[in-house]
């Protein structure tokens, strides 16, 4: 099975609704990511405590985006550096009890939960994006959309006539300038397609298809359109299609410039 959510360089908590804020920037999700650690240090592993801890946390917690996904207020960091996002309430965070049932869905769904990417994702593209990322905040980000991800690594390949493997990333030019380009997930309106597309259903339960209206607002197709599609570049999405197909350009060019062939 491949490892996804706790790997030695990443870490992801988007299912646990890391994301679903009207400020996902990092300095806001580390600031309440913070708040919870802080809080739930010296509450007893107890379920009555813990719960009644999570209920004043989610009180207390910024607004969902997307007030019908939900937001558990017992994800936090687990390591004492605060680089390592994970469950508070798992055995392994606790110490011992199993204390999942206080979170927003119940320990069985918790332990038995796979997104999408589970299925989707290779290990070699899983260790790329844990080699490129760096930090939680984009980790999450980056996994959590496969087509994104792909994308990238297929536009840096065209460019480079090489596919972009593990041991690319050893050079550091190269891994700042894949870092840069992945990043674009970082920069986007609050609540666009780019942000939480993979999780973005059709009404028949299927993908829902990601396409720009380049007709509506009167522009030709992008050179770059499939990477722009997956960073939610839809000027519907509140992206600025052009900033990003420019942004997009500089930072594909970086790439292939450090590249180290
Ligand atoms: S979104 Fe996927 S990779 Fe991230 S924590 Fe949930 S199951 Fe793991
Ligand atoms: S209790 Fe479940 S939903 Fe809450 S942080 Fe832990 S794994 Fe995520």
């Amino acid at each position: 099975m491949l490892s996804l959510c706790q790997r030695a360089g990443g870490s992801c908590g988007a299912c646990c609704g890391l994301y679903n804020r009207r400020d996902p920037s990092r300095a806001a999700v580390r600031a309440e990511l913070a708040r919870r650690t802080d809080a739930l240090a010296p509450v007893p592993r107890t379920p009555e405590a813990f719960r009644a801890a999570a209920a004043a946390l989610g009180a207390d917690g910024p607004e969902p985006l997307f007030p019908s996904v939900r937001v558990c207020p017992l994800l936090g960091f687990l390591d004492a550096a605060r680089t390592r996002v994970g469950c508070l309430a798992h055995p392994l965070a606790t110490g011992g009890p199993d204390l999942r049932d206080c979170g927003v869905y119940d320990a069985s769904i918790c332990e038995t939960f796979y997104c999408p990417s589970f299925s989707w994702l290779s290990e070699e593209e899983a260790a790329l994006a844990e080699a490129a990322c760096g930090d939680f905040h984009l980790y999450g980000l980056v996994v959590t959309d496969v087509p994104f991800l792909r994308a990238a690594l297929a536009a840096v390949a065209a460019r480079t006539r090489a596919s972009v493997e593990l041991r690319h990333l050893d050079h550091a030019p190269f891994r700042a300038a894949l870092r840069r380009l992945l990043a674009t997930k970082e920069e986007l309106a609050p609540g666009s397609d780019g942000l939480f597309g993979a999780f973005r259903p059709a009404p028949d339960g299927g993908e829902a298809p990601r396409r720009i209206d380049y007709e509506a607002i009167g522009a030709e197709r992008s050179a770059f359109d499939e990477l722009l599609l997956c960073a939610g570049a839809d000027p519907r999405s509140g992206n600025d299609l052009e900033r990003l197909e420019t942004e997009i350009e500089r930072r594909l060019a970086g790439c292939v410039r450090a590249f180290p062939g």
